[in-house]
């Protein structure tokens, strides 16, 4: 092709985009990245995140082939237990309501291991998720929930150590250089148009991989596709991801896949910005709501705050607070439980009131209707069943009984002052809709043939994610597409 900058072009430098260029390069491609941020806000979503992989792994040598530098005084005092493909699939299957595409998360689940400890041979180093996923039981960690290993430093590691091995291998990384459109000749893909340093240019490229995110950054689109009061909901992370990869497939004849009308969006502190805030990161989610309950503008429960392991209840929750009036919910809890609020809930930007009577605590509740908060109160302490023992390790279905909305694990009564509250809305993470791939991540168009030299990976491949999405598995799904959308999009070139 005249003029060719690179074999393959990357669109979007996050986890997906650095794994497709890792895999491109290592199959022999010579690899350009374009990334829409300048250098300090690069890295996309994948920056915001804690860094938490959901993996397989049969036990502690699994773990021990991920993590090397484990030490024996670590091994002994942990027990790591398995998770299992059987496991993985399940939990897919499940919060999916089985909608999720069986070919998709069959390469999902049986490449994540091989994908994660090659990231590591990489340049990704891992450690447990000690301070998370393990409560300590009778002296020892014991992990819960299948979300085992995290990257070192979080997101802003991952991304320093992925974007570090990329540097390594001589892939260049151009940033603040947003893809515009696709360069398409009606038979296949030739390259990107592109706007770098307010110049549109084309490039030219044997084969394109768009891994530029979901469309959870434009509230225009949100509105349009997730539904009205989309537009309100904050963004947890990158304002970069307005949804360009969709738009430059689907404009080309590409195939939209999946829950177009789903999203992943949790419980957000409720004065968080527009955006993500980097020196924040997830810290303004609060995730420790299974502990507690959570009351509305009317004073009234709305949810059953412990359905299940906040890894599987996390990602709807965003939705069904905004849909309460004004779009906010109070978190509540009492001294009983304190200690188990995760680190997230000591950050300093945060909407707290505490008191020491419920009586002066309803009328702290900014916005909610005290009379009705002393009722539901008063209700709920009735209905604990507390003759079942609580433990927040299992799901100890310690319920209530005879509420309108029951809680089905970890009830406790609130009776245990100083009470304190959370303010929180809804944090939008990243859009389920996206476009349709195959198994070797090509795009394909509206008659299911693929696209030829166009690859897509990570947020905006559709059919994986319905409804709801097990914690960790973005990372993951990022990881395994994006790198078999880099190695098919090297062969797509010849090289291979
Ligand atoms: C606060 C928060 C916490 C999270 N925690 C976790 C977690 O612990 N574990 C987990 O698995 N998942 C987590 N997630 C979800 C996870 O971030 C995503 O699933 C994953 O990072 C998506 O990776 P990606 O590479 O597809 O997209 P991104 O990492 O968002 O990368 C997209 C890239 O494309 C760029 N871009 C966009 N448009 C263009 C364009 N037109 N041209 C060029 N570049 C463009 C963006 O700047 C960005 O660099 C979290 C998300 C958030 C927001």
């Amino acid at each position: 092709m005249p003029d060719q900058i690179a074999d393959v072009i990357v669109v979007g430098a996050g986890n997906a985009a650095f794994c497709a260029a890792l895999a491109a390069q290592e199959s022999g491609a010579h690899v350009l990245m374009l990334e829409a941020a300048p250098e300090e806000e690069s890295g996309g979503n994948s920056r915001f995140t804690a860094g938490s992989i959901r993996v397989v792994y049969n036990g502690t040598d699994d773990i021990k082939t991920l993590v090397p530098d484990l030490t024996p005084a670590e091994i002994a005092s942990t027990d790591f237990g398995t998770y299992t493909a059987d496991q993985f699939f399940d939990d897919m299957a499940r919060v999916t309501q089985h909608r999720a595409d069986p070919d998709l998360v069959e390469l999902l689940v049986t490449r994540s291991f091989a994908t994660l400890n090659w990231m590591r041979e990489k340049g990704v180093r891992l450690i447990p998720i000690y301070g998370r996923q393990a409560f300590k039981v009778e002296g020892r960690f014991k992990f819960w929930g299948g979300l085992t290993v995290e990257a070192v430093g979080g997101g802003p590691g991952l991304v320093a150590m992925l974007t570090a091995a990329a540097k390594q291998r001589g892939i260049e990384i151009r940033y603040q250089t947003r893809a515009l459109d696709l360069l398409y000749n009606g038979t296949r893909i030739e390259g990107v148009l592109d706007r770098g340093d307010g110049v549109i240019q084309e490039l030219r490229a044997n084969a394109v991989v768009l891994a530029c995110g979901g469309f959870e950054a434009n509230s225009e689109w949100r509105t349009r596709y997730l539904g009205p009061g989309w537009d309100l909901a904050k963004v947890r992370g990158s304002r970069f991801n307005t949804g360009d990869g969709i738009r430059m497939a689907l404009a080309i004849g590409g195939s939209p896949r999946g829950n177009w009308s789903g999203c992943h969006a949790v419980q957000w502190e409720m004065n968080a910005p527009e955006f993500g805030d980097l020196a924040v990161g997830d810290q303004f989610q609060k995730h420790s709501y299974p502990f507690g309950i959570l009351v509305n503008a009317m004073g009234k429960r709305f949810v059953d705050e412990g359905a299940d392991f906040r890894n599987y209840t996390y990602a709807k929750y965003g939705r069904v607070v905004l849909e309460q009036p004004g779009q906010f919910a109070w978190q509540i809890f009492d001294q009983k439980v304190k200690h188990l609020l995760r680190d997230e809930y000591k950050i300093r930007q945060i909407t707290k009131v505490t008191a020491n009577t419920i009586e002066e605590f309803a009328q702290k509740l900014e916005g909610v209707n005290a009379a009705a908060f002393l009722q539901t109160i008063n209700e709920w302490n009735a209905a604990v069943r507390a003759d079942i023992p609580f433990n927040p390790n299992v799901k100890d279905g310690r319920c209530t009984q005879g509420l309108v909305i029951d809680k089905s694990n970890w009830a406790n009564t609130i009776d245990a002052p100083p009470f304190e509250g959370y303010a929180v809305t809804c944090g939008v993470t990243f859009t389920f809709g996206g476009l349709r791939i195959n198994t070797d991540g090509a795009v394909l168009n509206t008659d299911y043939q693929p696209i030829r030299g166009l690859y897509a990976a990570g947020e905006l491949v559709g059919g994986l994610f319905y409804f709801n999405y097990p914690g960790g598995t973005g990372l993951m799904s990022g990881a395994v597409f994006g790198r078999i959308a880099g190695a098919s999009a090297a062969g797509a070139g010849g090289l291979q």
